[in-house]
């Protein structure tokens, strides 16, 4: 069925429709026009509300409007306003140059304004693109495809993440087609249509500053301090504000990644937005048992990219982004010491985070070695990370009830180690009014979600897509979004994986 973009009825989204993207302003150099191919009988089989509501657009409520957004969001019907684009990026992938990348098989179909900044961390456009569309001039040797299997748990994930309080990518919604599709077997084809003010990559800056294209690279730099971070515009050297901006909003990043025990799996230059934000999700996981140690991603034997180490690849890949930028900062020592700050920035924030999840309040002296024997515990008993942190309210709640017999169970066999912990938490709290202690659990329930997109969950979920059955997508979806708030019924998802699971690991391949 063809779809008129110029018909507000039959567009789900007429605004968008002829909205230009402003990376097309930056020239054929950075960003090309390209066709999608989209994907034959596409079905629209999940749709994010709340990512729709941020530009404005209904959820498709019929079986016509349905097969509208299938049409467009497959890029079956790219925007006649104007055709879809492919950027071009580079990237250091696990630690080496890997020289030229790009958009493989994204397509930025166009942007919207959103209908309110303060959805958006202030920013007022949202980027439209599609992952999984087709080939485009920097497929290399890829297909420009993406499996339903990787897209849903890309659609699942980045959704609770938003919910979860992590700056990250949105997922407007997910398409799928029987088109085969050849990975380690044969799977089909599916495209997540993602939402974010701007992909641009750490590994976009890389690629003009390597090449030498400087002129490039200044339009990139003036369009992300415009776009992304306004307030460098007006400094002495705009291009040192934008790294000092990325560095802090990374900083904050990777923070909540730590606290939330979010492992991304693939912490390349490339996988890094310029905007602080959770990008491109592949073999990501979440910590069940503690293991400082854990990567999901089983090409990544070294573990270079293990939950304990994305602060010091995080700081790694901006040393990247600043060796990128210095033909436009011109001061090398500058460009370092704003690198180093780094380090600060994120020991502040995760401590901020982990006092917020322990119920500690204000910063007092001692904290640090408290903080460091919970992870010792954790680590030594192979606690559940979300549970052994959820659970932990009822212990500040009351000093004198014993903690509740769940709790106890996530560190059999060291009772003698916890209970030294115990002893020193519980003194850390003593002058606390039982009023305090009761606002300080609340405030621990809010800090310490209950529901987080386990492997074992979505493995559930994609079985069943995998049969053409989306209820159980459509359930996780929907209890994500209040990740804190115990829901009725909903106890197994809240639940650790069955006792003995080996740690879930994936391949690169999606
Ligand atoms: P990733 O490991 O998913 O971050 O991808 C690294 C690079 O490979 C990016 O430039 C992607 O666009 C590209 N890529 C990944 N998968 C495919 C694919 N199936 N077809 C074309 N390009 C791909
Ligand atoms: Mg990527």
């Amino acid at each position: 069925m063809a779809v008129d973009a110029a018909d507000p009825l039959l567009y789900p989204c007429p605004a968008f429709a002829g909205l230009r993207p402003a990376l097309a302003d930056l020239g054929d150099e950075v960003a090309c026009a390209v066709r999608p191919q989209g994907l034959p009988g596409p079905r629209l089989r999940l749709c994010s509300a709340d990512a729709a509501r941020l530009l404005g657009w209904p959820k498709p409520g019929d079986d016509r409007a349905r097969e509208q957004w299938a049409q467009v969001f497959s890029g079956n019907q790219a925007a006649a306003a104007h055709p879809a684009l492919c950027t071009v990026y580079a990237g250091h992938q696990f630690g080496n140059w890997a020289g030229q990348l790009g958009d493989g098989r994204a397509h930025l179909l166009g942007e919207a304004r959103g209908l309110d900044p303060a959805q958006a961390m202030g920013h007022r456009w949202w980027e439209v693109q599609l992952k999984g569309a087709g080939l485009t001039p920097y497929s290399r040797h890829g297909d420009g495809r993406a499996v339903l299997r990787s897209s849903l748990r890309e659609f699942l994930c980045s959704e609770a993440m938003w919910h979860l309080g992590v700056p990250t990518t949105r997922a407007l919604c997910l398409v799928d087609s029987d088109l085969a599709v050849r990975r380690e077997r044969l799977e089909t084809a599916a495209v997540v249509t993602r939402l974010c003010p701007s992909f641009l990559r750490f590994g976009h800056f890389e690629h003009f500053s390597h090449s030498g294209r400087h002129d490039a690279l200044r339009r990139l730099v003036d369009h992300a301090v415009e776009r992304l971070y306004p307030q460098c515009a007006e400094q002495a050297n705009p291009a040192l504000a934008l790294l000092r901006e990325v560095v802090s909003a990374t900083a904050t990043l990777v923070a909540r990644w730590q606290c939330l025990g979010f492992v991304h799996g693939v912490l390349n230059t490339d996988n890094m937005a310029l905007i602080g934000w959770t990008i491109d999700y592949g073999p990501f996981g979440f910590l069940d048992a503690f293991d400082p140690a854990y990567t999901p991603n089983t090409t990544d034997v070294g573990g270079r990219y293990a939950w304990g180490r994305q602060p010091a690849i995080a700081h790694w890949n901006l040393l990247a982004l600043a060796h990128a930028l210095l033909p436009l900062i011109d001061d090398r020592d500058a460009a370092l010491e704003v690198v180093d700050g780094f380090g600060d920035a994120f020991e502040a924030a995760m401590a901020e985070g982990m006092r917020a999840k322990l119920g500690l309040g204000p910063q007092q002296d001692g904290d640090v070695d408290l903080l460091r024997a919970w992870f010792d515990l954790l680590r030594a008993c192979g606690a559940d990370w979300t549970l052994a942190h959820r659970l932990l309210a009822a212990v500040v709640a009351d000093a004198n009830a014993p903690p509740p017999q769940r709790w106890l169970q996530l560190f059999d066999p060291w009772p003698q180690r916890l209970q030294h912990w115990l002893q020193a938490l519980r003194q850390r709290l003593q002058p606390l009014s039982a009023q305090e202690r009761q606002r300080r659990a609340q405030a621990m329930s809010r800090a310490n979600p209950c529901y987080v997109p386990r492997h074992h969950l979505l493995q559930q979920a994609i079985e069943g897509a995998g049969l053409g059955d989306f209820s159980i997508a459509q359930r996780l979806h929907q209890v994500w979004r209040n990740p804190c708030e115990e829901q009725p019924g909903c106890e197994d998802l809240a639940a650790a994986p069955p006792p003995g699971s080996p740690p879930p690991v994936l391949s690169c391949s999606s």
